[in-house]
């Protein structure tokens, strides 16, 4: 096993058993990254930890044990994997919701793959390279896990020329679509079509306060609206009409569905394929407004008009959105972007909404649900935020 050093600068936080390393915290970069498992010590020579190297979007490796006589052996695995559905127990248990993360990276132990479970089927992401290649003894150990699983795929979310973002890996397909439930509602999903299911599990808690109370007889505007799950929650929910905006193509053919298979006629909601931003300037000319709007964009996005991002563009995209909020309306302002802090992110949503010269509440705020579980020692995974306004 390849021994690397970490700069001594570096060593107080590992001791502390946080996960990452970053290329600053090596004494050397290697030339080439270690294909397998490497120990990682002190300049002194003394025992930090187990872990690999590996680059991916945050840092290039991973620690994983920070114990000397605990190797990375496949048992070591299978205890972590068992361990993660252990902690999911009310989830296997609970009939009404048949998806959800059963394995989340560094928070259940090992940095740089999660797992997600859809009804049986395990859909596995791997974040780089390196935990890639080790992919068949991180299998073994998963089938030795006690981990049922009627069908496996993968998602490859790092780059690499040849490979395909999304791959049947073992044992039974599933059907297309995949019927999954949340809080009693449905949701068609499709394992392996390109990185994305049809469904962002980590919206959960957002989707059941819509689908249970928050909707009831109101009208909502959904942006950014993918498939519309967050539609789909609210109709469910008693919304009286909802609108989803996004700009590609298939996310009408996918919302009309998702409202399908919950018995709801999707011809009586209004699904628009639009730039976000162009609707918002057609809606304010017709002086449309909703009971609620709901804004949850990528974290960066591109089109032939256009570049968004979260860390720069958000107050804006909020302005325009809380013009569209009906008087004492709800504002829902939602991002995955790990690089903004939820005080940057809290600050750009409240500018946005001074500026419309209007008053406004805090009413609620959310982070990852808790099968997407967040490690003490590394509280930065918790990258989703969730802000909730009443407007006056
Ligand atoms: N809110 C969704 C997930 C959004 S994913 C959910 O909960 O399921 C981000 C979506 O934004 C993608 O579907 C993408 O097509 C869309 N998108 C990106 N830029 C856009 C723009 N300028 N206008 C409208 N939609 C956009």
């Amino acid at each position: 096993m390849e021994k690397i050093k970490i700069k001594q600068a570096s060593v107080k936080k590992y001791r502390k058993d946080y996960p990452l390393i970053q290329d600053i915290d090596l004494v050397t970069y290697p030339k080439e990254l270690p294909k397998g498992w490497v120990s990682f010590y002190t300049q002194n020579e003394e025992f930090i930890g187990y872990g690999y190297l590996g680059k991916q979007n945050k840092g290039i490796g991973w620690l994983i044990s920070f114990k000397e006589n605990q190797p990375l052996k496949p048992a070591f695995f299978s205890k972590l994997f068992n361990e993660a559905k252990q902690e999911r127990q009310s989830f296997f248990l609970d009939e009404s919701t048949t998806a959800f993360r059963l394995f989340n990276g560094e928070g259940d132990g090992l940095g740089g793959m999660t797992i997600d479970w859809y009804d049986g089927y395990l859909v596995i992401s791997w974040y780089n390279e390196t935990i890639y290649g080790l992919k068949h003894e991180i299998l073994k150990a998963l089938q030795q896990s006690g981990i049922p699983a009627i069908g496996i795929y993968e998602k490859v979310r790092f780059k690499k020329d040849g490979l395909q973002d999304s791959s049947f890996l073992w044992g039974e397909k599933a059907p297309e679509p995949l019927i999954v439930k949340e809080n009693n509602i449905n949701y068609a999903t499709y394992l392996n079509e390109g990185l994305m299911t049809g469904i962002f599990l980590d919206q959960r808690d957002v989707r059941r306060e819509l689908s249970e109370g928050l909707s009831t007889g109101k009208t909502l505007l959904n942006t950014f609206s993918y498939t519309g799950a967050f539609s789909v929650a609210a109709a469910y929910g008693g919304a009286t009409h909802t609108t989803s905006v996004d700009l590609a193509k298939r996310s009408l053919e996918k919302t009309k569905e998702q409202f399908e298979v919950n018995g709801i006629d999707g011809d009586k909601q209004a699904i628009i394929v639009m730039d976000v931003f162009d609707y918002f300037k057609y809606a304010l000319r017709k002086e449309m407004t909703f009971d609620i709007v709901v804004m949850d964009p990528p974290s960066f996005a591109r089109n032939k008009k256009r570049t968004f991002s979260v860390a720069k563009d958000y107050g804006k995209l909020t302005y325009e959105a809380a013009q569209l909020v009906k008087q004492n309306g709800l504002l829902i302002a939602s991002t995955n972007a790990a690089n903004v802090s939820m005080d940057k992110f809290r600050s750009m949503v409240e500018n946005g909404i001074k500026e419309t010269g209007r008053t406004f509440s805090l009413s609620a705020k959310y982070h990852l649900p808790t099968d997407f579980k967040v490690s003490d020692t590394f509280k930065e995974a918790n990258y989703l935020k969730v802000l909730f306004y009443n407007i006056k």
